[in-house]
């Protein structure tokens, strides 16, 4: 329906623009019956709906309407599959018609700087490109379904610890390169209906008010078209929101910051037309609800559950596989130990808690998958209310693995480990269960372990197993999932979206995590995740990429279009890969780029394409991958833009970041002139860099050495080498004032035209 939304702003009192700035009460906006104007309703997200009839709150504490549990970000990103991304989406945005939910919150965007934070479960990944393809694609499947999402949580909100007070203190080149990446692509290429801005600081101002982030990033730079709604509780000064780019307070505020925008117009201090800009923003989307809304929709609980179990067997991710234990053979007997084999862990506390239409239960799903055909037994192992070591469940689930051919042992992190609200303080499981699993294999030497967790644990008996299966925190239809993917109804394809370091002290935010009081400095820079194991050459227990699977693939002629090319061009790459197994599987091919020589501080590669392939048996296929600028630039802070030093990059084609199967290189050239100002503070060595600089800086040193002592022959020592962090002015004394203050100035006034 075409309205005029300015009109309707025209006709509408102070009162009632300052009142669309906040919700209604916890998830609806506010209406204005007389002109039309109607609420919409938001709810959680991200990986399900969480719609509150009644009793609401913003901490997943009480009951929402079934809905669909689909796999958690973390766990959706190890597909590495953007058409799965955007099926998850389709579902969400259908069950969000049925509830007549016009706006779910999610996808979670946040990068995952440490492995204890409470929220990683929730996130997609360590790597700002991967992260950001996923929430692009997870928002574009939603909104195609008529229904808006809320990318969130904008920006840096990379702990729990304090988040509502702490102040995240980022260098302008790690938040536009680390940080803000992650969200950047998925606002640019999808346009989310709407943007949360996080609970916390960033650099001193809170994101609720944090004109940089809100208004010159979002709104001017990445022209983001919605409006931003803030996190539940996060609004510090409600004007002050508004004149950065804050449109809609959530939850309500009772009023109370209604009448501060009021007075803020009334005074002076906010400008009406802001207010204006604000209120245009906000019905446009609200209008866009309504008229999307599809009447009497519904979805079809069953076929849900089934889309979730096939999404969460592209997920798991197989991390370890000796002598090929995996795929089970039906036949044998099996001892499934555990409680989670029962009781699965399949999602994380807090406001993405769903109330779900249904949960498998693994044991179930083993039995169905193997009929009678396979004795299996099943044992407790551990208790998952206490961390404490039961022997006699110890007892009962050695004599079960010792009679049978091979243990299934179902481990992971109770609830209570992962949650929205709080960090972890390790990255270790429960004892009981680390226990378990040594006490076992002691008794068993066939032991693979099905892992549930939301983010990264210590293996500390990794090498007294034989596989094991990451199953992340899966959804509902988990317990399906990994029934297909342990007997091979189903190979694993699933790639970690992260790093397993071998400890804890490894991470690099370790020195920084949480921080000090309400200060966090990141000062690991860019060296978050891969970027950081790789360059300090840290061997990790699981590198970022890693992911086995039932059969075997060869990567084989990489093409480049070209080899020299200008910044401003594409570059297509071509790989040849082949399936050289006996099943049927998918590989994710791993594009990573690495500057061979910068100026510049930088990674020793990065992520910049990828693509999921399936293949038949002894099936080949040619992928293209395209790369445009952004794949070889830095964030250049002199110039505030992207900018690709010229020189040669190379092309990393592989399996995972520590297994790179294929190389090229190529040559690009920047088409950015970077024009450093040059002051009297400039040393010798900038100077060479300029054709005139270079001749005057080199006439300097030869009148202090003399034309004898100028090479390096002479004294051992290179005289321009040795002069070039000497800054200008001191030649100025150096020469006895024979390169006089007024020569230095007219050679500046050259160098800076
Ligand atoms: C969370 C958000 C969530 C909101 C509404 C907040 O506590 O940080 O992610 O969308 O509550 O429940």
């Amino acid at each position: 329906m075409v309205r005029d939304i300015k009109e309707i702003i025209s006709q509408m009192t102070l009162e009632e623009k300052a009142g669309m700035c906040s919700g209604l009460d916890h998830w609806h906006t506010k209406s204005v019956e007389r002109l039309g104007i109607p609420s919409i309703m938001v709810a959680d997200g991200p990986h399900g709906l969480r719609k509150q009839a009644e009793n609401p709150d913003h901490l997943g504490l009480n009951l929402s309407v079934p809905a669909t549990c689909f796999p958690s970000g973390a766990t959706l990103a190890c597909s590495w599959d953007k058409n799965l991304l955007q099926k998850v989406g389709m579902a969400l945005g259908e069950e969000c018609q049925a509830e007549n939910v016009a706006v779910i919150l999610g996808p979670a965007a946040n990068i995952k700087r440490s492995p204890l934070c409470g929220r990683n479960f929730e996130y997609f990944s360590e790597d700002p490109y991967l992260s950001s393809e996923m929430a692009e694609n997870h928002i574009t499947g939603v909104q195609s379904q008529g229904v808006g999402t809320s990318l969130k949580h904008f920006a840096i909100n990379n702990q729990e610890h304090r988040r509502v007070s702490v102040d995240a203190v980022v260098d302008e080149r790690t938040l536009r390169e680390i940080y803000l990446a992650s969200f950047e692509g998925a606002v640019k290429k999808s346009q989310p209906w709407t943007v949360m801005c996080a609970y916390n600081k960033v650099n001193g101002a809170y994101c609720s008010q944090n004109e940089y982030l809100l208004r010159s990033i979002l709104k001017d730079e990445w022209k983001h078209e919605g409006f931003v709604m803030s996190d539940w509780g996060a609004v510090d000064e409600r004007a002050e929101g508004v004149k950065a780019g804050l449109e809609l307070e959530m939850p309500s505020s009772n009023g109370v910051n209604d009448k501060k925008i009021v007075e803020a117009v009334k005074n002076g201090t906010l400008s009406e037309s802001v207010l204006d800009e604000a209120v245009e923003r906000l019905l446009t989307i609200i209008f866009k609800g309504v008229d999307n809304r599809k009447e009497n929709a519904s979805y079809d609980k069953e076929s849900h559950h089934k889309l979730a179990r096939e999404v969460a067997r592209e997920c798991m991710v197989l991390l370890k596989n000796e002598n090929n234990i995996l795929p089970l053979k039906k036949g044998s007997k099996l001892a499934i130990i555990g409680s989670f084999a029962k009781t699965p862990r399949y999602q994380g506390g807090g406001s993405s808690h769903i109330n779900p239409t249904k949960i498998d239960n693994i044991l179930e799903e083993i039995q169905k998958s193997v009929g009678s055909s396979t004795a299996v037994s099943y044992t407790e192992g551990f208790s998952l209310t206490s961390d404490d070591i039961d022997e006699n469940l110890f007892a009962e689930a050695k004599e079960a693995a010792a009679h049978a051919d091979t243990a299934v042992i179902f481990a992971g992190l109770p609830d209570s480990y992962e949650s929205e609200g709080y960090d972890r303080k390790h990255m270790r499981m429960p004892e009981n269960q680390i226990k378990l699993i040594e006490e076992v294999a002691k008794v068993q030497s066939n032991v693979v372990v099905v892992l549930s967790n939301g983010s990264p644990i210590e293996m500390p008996w990794i090498n007294h197993v034989k596989a094991v299966l990451e199953g992340y925190i899966a959804g509902q239809a988990a317990g399906g999932a990994v029934a297909d993917l342990l007997f091979g109804n189903a190979n694993p394809c699933g790639k970690l979206a992260e790093t397993f370091p071998k400890k804890l002290s490894h991470n690099p935010s370790y020195l920084n995590f949480p921080g000090e009081g309400d200060t966090s400095i990141y000062s690991e820079g860019l060296f978050v995740g891969y970027r950081y194991y790789d360059k300090k050459e840290i061997e990790p227990l699981f590198p970022f990429g890693h992911g086995l699977s039932y059969t075997s693939f060869e990567y084989t002629d990489i093409t480049l279009d070209k080899h020299a090319l200008l910044d401003t061009e594409n570059l297509t790459v071509k790989v040849t890969l082949k399936n050289t197994g006996k099943i049927s599987g998918k590989e994710v091919i791993q594009l990573y780029i690495k500057d061979v020589e910068s100026s510049v501080i930088r990674p020793k590669k990065e992520l910049k394409a990828f693509e999921k392939v399936e293949l038949q048996p002894g099936e080949e296929k040619t992928v293209t991958l395209t790369l445009g600028k952004r794949a070889f630039a830095y964030y250049n802070t002199d110039i505030k833009d992207w900018y690709v030093e010229s020189g040669v990059f190379e092309i990393l084609v592989g399996s995972s970041s520590r297994d790179i199967r294929l190389k090229d290189a190529v040559n690009v050239k920047s088409t950015t002139l970077t024009k450093k100002k040059y002051t009297r503070n400039s040393t010798l060595g900038d100077l060479m860099l300029h054709p005139k600089g270079k001749k005057a800086a080199t006439d300097l040193i030869t009148r202090m050495v003399g034309d004898e002592h100028n090479s390096s022959e002479s004294l051992g020592t290179d005289m321009t080498v040795m002069f070039s962090d000497f800054v200008l002015r001191a030649m100025v004394n150096f020469t006895g004032g024979e390169f006089s203050e007024e020569m230095m100035n007219n050679l500046l006034k050259e160098l800076n035209e």
